[in-house]
This record gives structure tokens, sequence and C-alpha cells, in this order.
């Protein structure tokens, strides 16, 4: 089908290693993106197993198509995106970011630092499917470089944005997971000056002791390392560390809402504008925004739509305070377009060090919401938006991705779930009977349109 992706999804292309991603398919992904953005680009990967397999099976295409390549090593992708930023062609990041270990996948970057939007990736996508790649004959093949040393860059470019010290008698607690953050985090934060206690921080493409999606299940052995060492927090990254989640003080998962709230609120009490996130983030930044003086736009539920907001509003003149998921995946507008793991851990640290109050503290002062989310059989998404909307006269319908039906602080979203023929179906309200309530009228109104 023409003009929709197909291989590549809201992050990228994944698969599991042997079945649908190999070095086949990454040698063309290479050819092909080398033939579309010549010159040098930069390569990278997280630490799973099949990273090195892959990245070679990259470096050769790019190399065959006649392009040079700077082999940046394991690294965060954050990393790589702000290497990457003005000062190469491109990027090709290999990662499959949260996925299980058997995964891997592969992630494009432009020149600009930013995800391959939408339309790139088509391109690149037709290209694959035609095979025109346009390969250099043996005097036109690239050089390769090493660049391992590049990911400094990444840590200068955090800290320039704090006072020197901002970390100073701060104890602070890290799980990299074994993932792409082994490299960066505790590094970052003892440049701060923080006093570093650190878990799974060696490389392990196996992920030995905990999956690449940090859970409050999986993060229990940095919650006891929080309460034993006195941490001020303990930090957490998924496998590429884009995304960062916290444990407090006391030793409690920070649900990743309340995350984003409490960040967003820091920096937005320094600048005003919208803030940017797709339709499934908490009312926690509708309420955050009536709090500074910002307003919210919503995007569909992916990463890469909040970035292209933020860049296109900016470009329009509009300005823009903050963006991010209710994942941990947080997007600071004065450092860079995508999420990153580093930079929310940075500001964490600087947080605390203004409020001079306990991170559970900050976090028990955030209004509660009962939060509900169910997945449904069916593939009429397209009968549901109207459906809903006329339902719900007197609530606001906003149908950035599917239906987004909100009234005070209580709203819903319907929409459609991945490639899978589901529909997903959110809510949240201050309270446990507002949200069941609301899901229940809700639901009575898809149930025709239901499998
Ligand atoms: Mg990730």
């Amino acid at each position: 089908m023409k003009g929709k992706k197909e291989l590549f999804g809201t992050n990228g292309v994944r698969g599991v290693v042997g079945d649908s991603m190999g070095p086949e398919l990454v040698l063309r992904i290479g050819q092909a993106l080398g033939a579309m953005r010549p010159g040098t680009i930069a390569v990278g990967r997280d630490s799973r197993s099949s990273g090195a397999m892959l990245v070679h099976a990259m470096k050769a295409g790019l190399l065959a198509s006649g392009c040079s390549v700077v082999d940046c090593g394991i690294l965060p992708t954050p990393a790589l995106q702000f290497i990457v930023r003005g000062r190469f062609a491109a990027g090709a990041m290999i990662t499959a970011s949260h996925n299980p270990p058997e995964y891997n996948g592969v992630k494009v970057i432009e020149a600009d630092g930013t995800e391959m939007g939408d339309e790139e990736v088509i391109a690149l996508e037709e290209r694959l499917g035609s095979g025109s790649y346009s390969l250099a004959d043996w005097r036109g093949i690239g050089d390769e470089e090493d660049g391992s040393g590049l990911v400094d860059r990444y840590i200068d470019g955090i800290l320039a944005h704090f006072p020197p010290g901002a970390g100073r008698g701060m104890t602070v607690a890290v799980d990299p997971g074994a993932g792409a953050a082994c490299r960066t985090t505790p590094r970052l934060l003892e440049r701060m000056g923080a006093t570093v206690h650190a878990i799974n921080a060696t490389f392990d493409g196996t992920f030995p002791n905990r999956l690449p999606e940090p859970t409050p299940a999986g993060l229990a052995p940095l919650a006891a390392l929080v309460r034993e060492t006195g941490a001020a927090f303990g930090v957490a990254h998924d496998g590429d560390a884009d995304r960062a989640v916290f444990v407090d003080d006391r030793g409690r998962y920070v649900e990743e809402n309340r995350e984003f709230a409490l960040i967003a609120h820091h920096v937005c009490r320094e600048r005003t504008g919208v803030i940017v996130t797709p339709v499934s983030t908490s009312q926690l930044i509708e309420d955050v925004a009536a709090a500074t003086g910002c307003t919210v736009r919503y995007t569909p539920v992916g990463s890469i739509y909040v970035a292209r907001s933020m860049l296109d509003l900016i470009a329009h003149g509009t300005d823009v305070a903050f963006g991010g998921e209710g994942n941990g995946g947080l997007i600071y507008p004065d450092h860079q377009f995508c999420r990153d793991g580093g930079m929310t851990t940075a500001m964490m640290v600087a947080l605390l060090a203004r409020t001079g109050r306990p991170l559970s503290e900050l976090i028990d002062a955030l209004p509660p919401y009962h939060f509900i989310s169910e997945k449904k059989k069916s593939s009429r998404i397209d009968e549901i938006v109207p459906a809903v909307v006329a339902a719900f006269p007197d609530h606001s319908a906003d149908l950035t991705d599917g239906v987004r039906i909100a009234k005070e602080k209580t709203w819903a979203l319907v929409r459609r779930s991945g490639t899978e023929p589901i529909v997903r179906v959110m809510v949240e309200a201050p309270d446990r009977a507002g949200a069941e309530a609301m899901r229940d009228a809700v639901l009575a109104v898809i149930r025709p349109f239901l499998d």
C-alpha cells in the first residue's frame, strides 16, 4: 500500500532477531538510507547481544552506498541524536528501546537530530521495496571512523544547561538496567557533583537482572538501594535511555505522569507557552498548564509526533515550553527535540536542589487521579469516533488520535491500538467512582461496534 508505513512503526523498525529482524534487512536499510542521505552518517547501538552484528550490517550498507560512517559505539539514542544534529547527514541507531532482549531494530535520525518523519520513512520503505540503492563502485566506497569519544559531547551538552556542581551534596541511586545509559548517567551525575550508587551498570545484552522496560517490580532492587544509601532519588532507564523513571526517597516508584507533571511544573516556572503531549496523557498536565499560564496541545500517541509538533509550533512563531509523554519520555526544547533520559535525570537533580524538599513530598502534593485502561476488540474506530462525539455533547472532543472527550477534570480516550484490530479505552477522573462511571458510559456507547 502506498502512503502508509509498512515496515517502520512509530519508533522505527523492530523485530525478533532471527525472525523478522536480521542482518539482511539492516543491510538493505543501510543501502536505502545511504542513497537518501549521502554524506557522513553516525551509527550507534544499545547494549543488545545482536547489536554488534546489526551495526556491522548497517555500516556495510551505508559504506556500499558511498557514505562514510562514524561508529559511536554503545550509547543512548538521545546521545546519538545530539551528536548527529548539525554535524552529520543522518544517524542510524540499532535499538529496540524497551523491548525484551530478543528484539532489535533500527531508528533513523535526521540531520536536525529528530527521528525521521512519516513521509521520509515511506520514501525509505519504497526504496527498500523497489531495491533502488545506487551503490558506489569500488573507488566511491566510504570510510569508517571511530566515534566512540563523541558521547562526551552529549554529556557536556546536558551539563551546559545547569550551574556547575548543581548536584553537590546529593546522593543518587542509578539503575541503567545493563543498557546504554551505563555509559552516561552515572558519569553525568558524578560530573554534577552527586554521589552515585549504581546497580546493573555494566553492559549486558542478555539483561540478566531486569528487562529493558523499567517496571515497579523490576526496580525493586533500585528502591532497596535508595533506602540503604539514603539517596535523594533513584533513576532507571529503558534499554536506549531516552526515557527516565524515578524512585522517590522513600523507595516508591514514581508514576510517570506524575514525574512528567513535576518536571513540567519546574520547567514552566521559567518559561510559558505550549506544553505538547499525546492525547493519552494525564489531566495532571492540564493542571500544570493552568498553574503556570501555559496551554496544552495534544498530538497522536508517539514521541515523534510530540517532537514534530513542537518544531512546527516554533516554526510558526508559537512559544513552546515543554513536551513529553506519560511514560518518562520528556523533551526539552532548549536542549533537543527528542526524549532524553539523561537530561531528565539532570533536571530532577536541579529540581530537588531548587526546592530543597524531598521528592516524596513533592509527588504527594500532586492531586490524585484515578486512571483506567481497557482493550476491546473492534476494527470499527471510524464509526466509534462520531458515536462518542454525539453521545457526549456537553464534553469537548479532540479528534487528534481517535477521540478524546473531556469535561472539567474527567476525560476519556478511545483510539485504535497499533496494528491489531483493537481499540483502547482510557479514562481518568479525580476519583475511582468518577472514572468507573465515565468508563461505563463510554463502553455503553461503543458496545455496538465491538467484535
Ligand atoms: Mg527507549
